[in-house]
């Protein structure tokens, strides 16, 4: 491969949507049929949905096969721990086991893999990564725990793929994760956007500006930061770098999207690997290019746990591949992941979206650190923003007030926000995945159902 290219794989990642098509329809043939004849899962939801992988002559013929839900999974996987009926190929075959990131106390999802899984998961991020630039010379630096929650863990194998020196942090701290940056000449941080801010700012702490280091690109997962204009705007200014977005799932062991070079505002779908459909929200009807769907993904990769129609929960607006123009085929997702439908708040009638929100109050330079806050007084819902301030910026609170009151109502509907400003370092800071969001509201039926 020429490292001139800027494609990971020049002909699927270009070509025509009608081969495309055909590409998608010969795997996902492929894929019922190894999951009917080995996936007692499978088998048992299509038999009952009258459904048998031989009715597959077109891609329209998958609107047949009914939707896989996390619900189904986890059920599964409690009717025959740990794993449930779900596997094509015996355990002893596995080499790698991930879960979830999970909230404490809850029970996982766990995934398998096996050798050739595990490959296909590395060469999903090399489209990724290669496509934003990544070349062997890259010396690439992972702010990630290598726990049990895939994460970064698919990256760290494609970066070896691609040829970079790779220096896995596991356990190390923030700061001597800094002083590697500066002494190691590191040109690529793979991060979630939390922890690349938590990185700069603890870098001025301690008196080194990133933006004079030797990085050049930072890779963000994991939340939906990497695509909100301001927190990418702030993130590019702190570290001097370009960055990029990029998002998977543990269901999927892989990333499914990711931002080209080109930054065109969205991220290409890896159209020759995944069949995403855009649905209503909770229903079966496809929406147009530009409206808000539910992603429902169809992975033709993995094969210990194959993936089908599953719904992810996951906001998105698609837009067509030709709004990028870097020549790849895979249409976009316009801002990313845009949130999960189950974060939309109703508050007074009105729907708020947490990232919305957040790309407001991150559009003010002098915010250090926010939260919002639901509460209900007397029969009454309250949204309150919280603001922490950058030391040395007190004097201008009162503008920042009365502009985030301003601009959030407007975004809104006129939905009246408070706008608090809170004691230096008393919110939450969080390293991996961030949660602003604090519903103390006493209905329960206001909560997500899952984490
Ligand atoms: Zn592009």
């Amino acid at each position: 491969m020429s490292h001139e290219s800027p494609y990971w794989n020049p002909k699927n990642e270009t070509l025509p949507r009608e081969e495309l098509r055909a590409l998608q329809l010969v795997k996902l043939r492929r894929l019922c049929e190894w999951a009917h004849a080995r996936s007692g899962f499978h088998r048992r939801r299509w038999d009952a949905a009258g459904f048998h992988p031989s009715q597959l002559h077109t891609l329209d013929d998958m609107k047949r096969i009914p939707f896989m839900t996390r619900a189904e999974w986890m059920d599964a996987q409690a009717e025959a721990p740990p794993f449930g009926p779900l596997l094509t190929v015996p355990p002893e075959y596995a080499i790698r086991y991930h879960t979830t990131s999970g909230t404490t106390g809850r029970t996982p999802l766990r995934v398998l893999d096996g050798m050739k899984d595990w490959e296909w998961i590395a060469e999903m991020w090399c489209y990724g990564l290669w496509g934003f630039g990544l070349r062997p010379s890259d010396v690439v630096l992972f702010a990630f725990s290598y726990g049990t929650f895939i994460g970064f863990w698919g990256a760290h194998y494609a970066c070896e793929k691609i040829g970079c020196l790779v220096l896995s942090t596991g356990s190390a701290t923030t700061e001597s994760r800094i002083k590697s940056i500066v002494d190691l000449n590191v040109t690529t941080v793979c991060s979630t956007p939390t922890y690349a801010l938590r990185l700069s700012q603890a870098a001025s702490e301690m008196g080194i500006n990133l933006a004079d280091s030797s990085v050049s690109k930072v890779i963000l997962s994991g939340e939906p930061g990497g695509s909100i204009p301001a927190v990418k705007r702030q993130l590019e200014t702190a570290w001097g770098a370009k960055v990029c977005d990029s998002a998977g799932m543990t269901e999927i062991g892989s990333i499914m999207i990711f931002e080209c070079a080109h930054q065109s505002g969205g991220t290409h779908i890896i159209e020759d690997h995944f069949i995403e459909e855009t649905l209503e929200y909770e229903k079966d009807t496809p929406v147009s290019y530009g409206e808000r769907a539910e992603r429902v993904v169809t992975s033709l990769g993995r094969g210990f746990i194959p993936l089908i129609r599953y719904r992810t929960n996951d906001l998105v607006v698609r837009i067509p591949h030709s709004e990028c123009r870097c020549g790849r085929t895979g249409d976009l997702y316009h801002g990313g992941i845009q949130g999960r439908w189950d974060d939309m708040k109703l508050v007074r009638g009105t729907n708020v979206y947490p990232r919305a929100v957040e790309s407001i109050v991150r559009e003010c330079a002098a915010v250090d650190e926010f939260q919002i806050l639901l509460t209900r007084e007397g029969a009454i819902d309250e949204i309150c923003v919280r603001i922490e301030l950058k030391p040395g910026r007190e004097d201008h609170w009162e503008a920042l007030r009365v502009r985030l009151h301003t601009d959030l109502a407007d975004a809104h509907e006129g939905l009246r926000f408070k706008v608090e400003q809170a004691v230096a370092n008393s919110l939450p800071r969080f390293e991996l995945k961030a949660k602003r969001l604090v519903d103390q509201r006493p209905v329960a039926d206001y909560g997500r159902h899952d984490a």
